[in-house]
């Protein structure tokens, strides 16, 4: 086979990798497709490594093989953490994918072989740039979420002007390189301020809005691969690299949107700080309830909305709220679910987690479609779920999340939450729902009490 034939064969194999990614993110759009569209994604990356290897460019296989076995010693525990810890999970690869475009941006410069031509060195300098303050920021955003470092916001006076100053004179030094390629003492410096950088933008948001942030930091990532494209003369990278990099960005727009934040609001709104509100500490009386009454309302009801949250899933409760549903449904009672945007602590949480327990897809409906029908619902049942169902966001001017869309459980006849504490959801703050007269607080571990309901209702195992 000639040079050319083979690059023909290689450059085909990479528009079939581009296409697979294409058809992946298609294919995620929708639960009932979602499996197709994370194998589709996995298919597309492997042949995109293995078509690589046949480069003639590459050179030596044992420096792929030594980093493919340590890689994948890495990403194989990675792979296997529990569902809840996923977002600082996806944290730490944005961090490694970033620091592996900062670092073959900084071989191109010192070890390329031609000398670095300007146009070259603005897209090292970007991909560069934009690599290495992602790493540090994605490592920090994985840290609070894994509560190594503190979750509330770290902010001081003059704290924006000091981190665009960092970044305005990492930028000068971008575009006197540009100018100057061969100005070698000054590049160090220009990746010293953006790895500063990252760490700056990143302390002074809570964890609240890590997520979110998360989210933008992945479409940094795919930024700085596509600008490594660009370096290499990728076009799979720079294609792959601006598939990711949008996709995040319109995820963490549709997630402030979905918690009716603005942008500047998430990245400098120093969200979640410590609230020291009266409503926090006082005491109010709520009613409780037990499983034995919990089982006699539902059963008593015609229909049932289950509002699943963050708690059902550290509960890991959903194979229980399947036998609930199970239980119910048999009974005659008509039972949906209510998916809000933000529950849990990642897009399409609890989606995942009720498919996992096979839960008709039918049956989980968004918030926007199922919100006027709690009015007519007897018992919304909340699993799990806090600030996706406080009604202060709609009323309370003062609240933190007010303005956030809720789901109205409110307005249903009778409301229950199982929860196990009157401890406060991820914002930090205090629902009222928990005070008002139709409102039931179930106390105990998701899983468990859910698990006492349906013995209670003669089913289960
Ligand atoms: P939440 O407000 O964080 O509340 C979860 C509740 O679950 C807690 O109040 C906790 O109360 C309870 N819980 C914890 N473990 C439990 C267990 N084992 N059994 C029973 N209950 C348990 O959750 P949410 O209503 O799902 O709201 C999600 C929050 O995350 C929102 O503030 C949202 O803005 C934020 N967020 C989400 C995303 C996303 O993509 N999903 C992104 C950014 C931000 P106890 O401690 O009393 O049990």
């Amino acid at each position: 086979m000639t040079g050319l034939e083979l690059q023909q064969y290689l450059d085909f194999a990479y528009i079939v990798a581009v296409v697979l990614f294409i058809l992946s993110l298609k294919f995620l759009s929708s639960p009932t497709t979602a499996r197709w569209g994370v194998l589709a994604g996995e298919i597309g990356a492997a042949l995109a490594v293995v078509v690589t290897l046949f480069n003639p460019e590459v050179a030596q296989y044992k420096w792929v093989l030594i980093p493919l076995i340590i890689g994948a010693g890495v990403g194989v525990p990675l792979g296997l953490v529990h569902m809840t810890a996923v977002p600082q999970r996806t944290a730490l690869s944005h961090a490694f994918g970033a620091l592996s475009a900062a670092m073959i941006g900084i071989a191109e410069y010192y070890v390329g072989t031609a000398p670095v031509t300007r146009f070259e060195m603005g897209e090292i300098s970007l991909e560069v740039i934009i690599g290495s303050l992602t790493f540090t920021g994605s490592l920090i955003a994985a840290g609070k979420l894994q509560e190594i470092l503190p979750q509330r916001p770290l902010t001081y006076r003059g704290q924006n002007f000091v981190n665009f100053l960092l970044l305005g004179v990492a930028l000068v030094i971008a575009v006197t390189l540009v100018m100057h390629p061969e100005r070698h003492s000054l590049f160090p410096f220009m990746v010293l301020l953006a790895l500063i950088f990252g760490v700056l933008l990143i302390i002074p948001i809570g964890g609240a809005d890590m997520p979110t942030v998360i989210s933008l930091l992945n479409g940094y990532a795919g930024l700085s691969a596509s600008a490594m494209g660009f370096v290499l003369d990728s076009k799979l990278l720079i294609i792959a690299g601006a598939l990711d990099g949008s996709s995040g960005l319109i995820l963490s727009i549709i997630m402030s949107k979905a918690m009716n934040r603005s942008f500047t609001n998430v990245l400098f709104g120093a969200f979640g700080q410590v609230q020291t509100s009266a409503a926090a500490t006082e005491t109010k009386p709520v009613r409780s309830a037990t499983a034995e009454e919990a089982a006699a309302i539902l059963s008593a009801a015609n229909r049932v909305i289950i509002v699943p949250g963050y708690g059902m899933a550290v509960a890991q409760a959903q194979h229980k709220v399947r036998e609930l549903y199970d239980s119910l449904t048999k009974r005659g009672v008509d039972v949906r679910f209510a998916i809000h945007p933000v529950a849990g602590r990642m897009p399409g949480h609890m989606n995942v987690l009720l498919a996992e327990a096979d839960i008709p897809y039918d049956r989980l409906v968004e918030m926007d479609e199922i919100n006027g029908d709690f009015p007519q619902t007897d018992v919304a049942l909340v699993i799990g779920a806090n600030d996706v169902t406080n009604p202060a966001a709609r009323s309370d001017t003062t609240s933190p999340i007010y303005g956030m869309p809720i789901l109205d459980v409110d307005k249903a006849h009778t409301v229950m939450v199982i929860k196990r504490s009157m401890n406060p959801g991820f914002a930090g703050i205090d629902n009222p729902l928990y005070y008002l007269d139709n409102n039931l607080m179930l106390f105990g571990d998701a899983k468990a009490f859910v698990g006492n309901i349906v013995r209670e209702l003669g089913g289960g195992h």
